[in-house]
């Protein structure tokens, strides 16, 4: 099975990015192929700071590593190393109708916002379908945002496919997490960057993983009043790392009354520090070793180029342009 994803670097990772698509590379990365890219050209629609796009694709590559994705198996590059997916965004964007980007909710919700959105946000999910039928992907791990994204590549493959008459592409699936496909951020709301919500999967300071884990909203039920486990914030995350057994017992303390708010926070972050401490400390590690993070990066781009100039050939041949050898 083929399998591609896709992470923007515009800030740090948080936990509705780990459960909801990295912990699915992590997975999905002995597969025949696993190809996972730091989305720079995409995280160009937002970060406009040459420093900070830097900074924020440099760190996803040691985030990612840290937290398993191994590059024995995977190959993991960035997008921007690919130049051929900037031309078959191009023959795609010239069979692309307009209605079907106008509906799609990044850019809808821009706009509803009264913000004004660029050419680049709007066309964003046909540099996403480059992306994915570049590589003859099949299976795309992804949280629950982007699977209308994948319909619109779908629908584009589709409608390459039939207009030039020849299977140029393969129609590629969606993999979702039932249990985590919209993680919930401090709020309750769908974890978000752009809603403030996040808690970050690494922090400078276990002090301030605490600071953050104390900051989840809750209501204001005193330490003696019964609690409602599944209305609570603390809870829901709580099942990210929980196993059954420990579930039900904090729902029973929960619902007994005695047990505060923070002793809840508390035990979250107890769980969370034993899930995600051995990648706290490879990462430690891993940025002492920046060159190596490098050659990761370049021999992924290399491997990953071999695959997408076969498909641009396939393409600009199917469109009667010439094909270079
Ligand atoms: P955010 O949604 O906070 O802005 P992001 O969208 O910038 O994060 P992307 O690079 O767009 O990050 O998404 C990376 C992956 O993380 C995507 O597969 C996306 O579906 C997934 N993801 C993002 N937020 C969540 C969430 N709250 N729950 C589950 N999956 C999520
Ligand atoms: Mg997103």
């Amino acid at each position: 099975m083929k399998v591609l994803s896709g992470i923007q670097p515009t800030g740090r990772f948080h936990w509705g990015n780990y459960f909801g698509a990295i912990q699915q590379y992590i997975a999905l990365q002995d597969n025949e192929q696993a190809f996972y890219f730091i989305a720079d050209f995409h995280a160009l629609t937002t970060v406009r700071d040459r420093d900070l796009l830097k900074g924020f694709t440099q760190d996803a590559a040691i985030d990612l590593l840290s937290l398993g994705l191994n590059p024995e198996q995977a190959t993991l590059f960035r997008q921007s190393d690919i130049p051929e997916v900037t031309e078959l965004t191009w023959l795609l964007m010239t069979l692309t109708q307009m209605h079907l980007l106008e509906k799609c909710h990044a850019y809808k919700d821009k706009k509803a916002k009264g913000l004004a959105a660029d050419a680049g946000l709007f066309t964003y999910p046909v540099l996403m379908a480059a992306d994915i039928l570049i590589y003859d992907s099949e299976v795309v791990p992804v949280g629950l945002d982007q699977v209308q994204h994948i319909e619109v590549t779908r629908d584009l493959a589709q409608r390459f496919n039939t207009i030039y008459g020849r299977e140029v592409f393969v129609l590629p699936e969606a993999r979702v997490l039932e249990t985590t496909a919209k993680v919930p951020g401090t709020d309750g709301d769908k974890m978000s960057k752009s809603y403030g919500n996040i808690i970050e999967v690494f922090h400078p300071t276990p002090k301030k993983f605490r600071k953050k884990i104390m900051s989840i909203k809750t209501d204001s039920k005193t330490v003696e009043e019964p609690k409602d486990p599944e209305s609570c914030a603390v809870y829901t995350l709580a099942k990210l790392f929980s196993t059954s057994e420990q579930l039900e017992e904090l729902a029973a303390r929960y619902r007994a009354g005695g047990m505060g708010y923070g002793d809840a926070k508390q035990y979250l972050y107890d769980r969370a520090m034993d899930y995600f401490g051995p990648a706290f400390e490879k990462r430690a590690e891993l940025e002492q070793k920046p060159g190596e993070v490098e050659d990761i990066l370049q021999a992924g781009a290399a491997k990953a180029r071999v695959k997408a100039q076969e498909v641009l050939s396939r393409a600009r041949d199917a469109c009667g342009l010439a094909i270079h050898k």
